[in-house]
């Protein structure tokens, strides 16, 4: 195998003086694949360089519980370095790729450009709103860090708001709800929001009747999880709708506004006006997928994951791999690409790696065969469903695998221990700690004096406790619409 001749960061660093000429493999990406190739390096005739724009690994499956409370934002993510930063072979380095040479075999990060005998892109996937991109920043995603600590925030921010509001309508207004979406994600968020706002808060706020809270689940489909069987999906909707959760069957959204969400359905149009719209419908692969293709001319699917080979290279560049989100693998028995979770990613990372090291070593390996473990969606506290191999739960058994499965997968021992007490603790008492409203940076300009970390605008009035001009246009569109205090809208045109 013939080697790039760059060596730019061992000249400026050398970690490891007799790794200086051996093969240089670049990962792009630490989530669930990227970190798993680079462990499967470990001990290897290699050196490694992970780059990745944020400095920690996600465990994007806990996001839900870190949007309502029940964990907090380093709950579910982990220091890239703290991961495999003692790994001998490998290097860590924070930056956001944005440019591949494939016929240089060169990447680009932070103005720099870094050289690769082997590359694997892993750098996963991002939220799709079908070209409606205006709705983005009125109903936020839930894929990264950030998100999922806006949407608590937005969340609380309208709960405090109807704490102080006398008018009714309003404040049924403000405890409304809308989640697009009745996948995993959907049910999952839903489930957690009804938790939330009917129970863990329930003595918290003494003007609210929190019963009055309106959660609405809207999907395109005719029933929630279609990747489970009907007999899951029946089991989730009856455990969603016992917590208070509406089920919108068959609805497609038409247009987001601030405060109101307007839904296509074969009875005609619904109108439901919401303080809060949660988006977790769409999926698109990270830009590097496109950028490939410029380079390299690879193919695309429709939602711009690059059709990778057998191996996951790609046509013309063995060198060249793309696993996780990203990709594309549709060498299965029924010719279906496999999903985009966490499970076939950290399975391609592991196996591209061996691939790597065996073709270095002079040997071959079997065949990729993916295993699936199953799936499954938590619903409740302790309420889950799960399909593991045909093997089907529900309730508190379905919970219990749940929690075994996230508590294996999760990358991190402190993480670990932190997530099963604070778990038990929620089971045992129903409160949740992590209910801190911190705010865009933008309103934390209501510090005094030379603390100010940013500059005030002329005429500004900043506080803590100012609304965000999302939830501040929401309120005013519904008082624009609403006459009096007209109960909150919600039924078929
Ligand atoms: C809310 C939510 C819930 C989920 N729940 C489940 C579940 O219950 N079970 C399940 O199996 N799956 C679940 N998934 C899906 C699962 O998380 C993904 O399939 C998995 O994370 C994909 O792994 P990956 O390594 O391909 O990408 P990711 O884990 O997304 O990692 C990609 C990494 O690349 C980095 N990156 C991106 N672009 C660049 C760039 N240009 N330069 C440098 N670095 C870059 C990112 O910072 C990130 O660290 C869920 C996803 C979400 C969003």
């Amino acid at each position: 195998m013939a080697h790039a001749p760059q060596r730019f960061y061992l000249e400026l660093e050398p970690p490891v003086e007799e790794l200086r000429d051996k093969p240089h493999v670049v990962i792009v990406g630490g989530g669930f694949a990227g970190i798993k190739a680079c462990k499967a390096f470990k001990g290897a005739d290699v050196r490694v360089t992970l780059i990745d724009k944020r400095n920690f690994n996600l465990f994007q499956p806990l996001l839900y519980q870190v949007a309502t409370g029940l964990v907090g934002l380093g709950d579910v993510a982990t220091p890239l370095r703290l991961l495999v930063g003692a790994q001998r072979n490998v290097q860590v380095l924070l930056g956001e790729v944005s440019e591949i040479d494939a016929a240089a075999k060169q990447i680009s990060f932070n103005n720099k450009t870094l050289a690769y005998d082997q590359l694997i892109l892993a750098t996963g996937s991002g939220s799709s709103y079908f070209g409606h991109e205006d709705w983005r920043g009125i109903a936020p995603p839930m894929k990264i860090l950030e998100h999922a600590s806006e949407i608590r925030r937005r969340l609380l921010m309208a709960m405090e708001q109807a704490e102080q509001t006398p008018d009714q309508g309003e404040r049924n207004f403000l405890q409304t709800v809308v989640i697009v979406g009745g996948g995993p994600t959907g049910c999952e968020l839903a489930g957690a929001v009804a938790e939330l706002m009917c129970n863990a808060m329930a003595e918290d706020f003494k003007q609210m009747d929190l019963r009055a809270t309106r959660i609405v689940l809207v999907d395109p489909g005719e029933r929630l999880l279609r990747a489970m069987s009907p007999e899951l999906s029946a089991a989730a909707a009856k455990h969603l709708q016992s917590a208070g959760v509406e089920l919108l069957f068959q609805g497609r959204v038409k247009e987001i506004v601030p405060g109101e969400v307007l839904i296509g359905t074969p009875d005609g149009e619904v109108k439901i006006k919401a303080a809060n719209v949660f988006w977790t419908a769409g999926v698109k692969a990270s830009h590097l997928g496109k950028k490939l293709q410029e380079v390299t001319g690879c193919e695309l699917d429709r939602g711009g994951r690059v059709i990778v080979k057998d191996d996951f290279s790609i046509a013309n560049y063995p060198e060249i791999r793309v696993v996780g989100d990203l990709c594309s693998f549709n060498h299965t028995a029924d010719g279906k690409p496999l999903p985009g979770m966490a499970g076939p990613a950290t399975q391609m990372g592991g196996w591209v790696a061996k691939d790597i090291r065996a073709k270095l070593e002079g040997g071959s390996q079997a065949p990729f065969s993916f295993f699936d473990f199953g799936s499954m969606a938590v619903l409740g506290r302790i309420n889950a469903v799960a399909d593991l191999r045909g093997l089907k739960f529900a309730g508190g058994a379905g919970w219990a695998l749940w929690a075994l499965a996230h508590l294996a997968f999760m990358p991190d021992d402190e993480n670990r221990i932190t997530l099963l007490v604070k778990w038990l603790w929620a089971i045992l008492t129903q409160q949740r700690s992590d209910l801190i409203i911190t705010g865009l940076p933008s309103q934390h300009v209501g510090l005094e004096g030379s603390d100010a970390p940013f500059p005030m605008g002329q005429g500004q009035q900043p506080s803590f406790a100012a609304l965000d001009s999302t939830l501040e246009k929401a309120i005013e569109n519904f008082k624009a619409g609403a006459s009096g205090s007209s109960p909150v809208e919600g039924t078929a045109a």
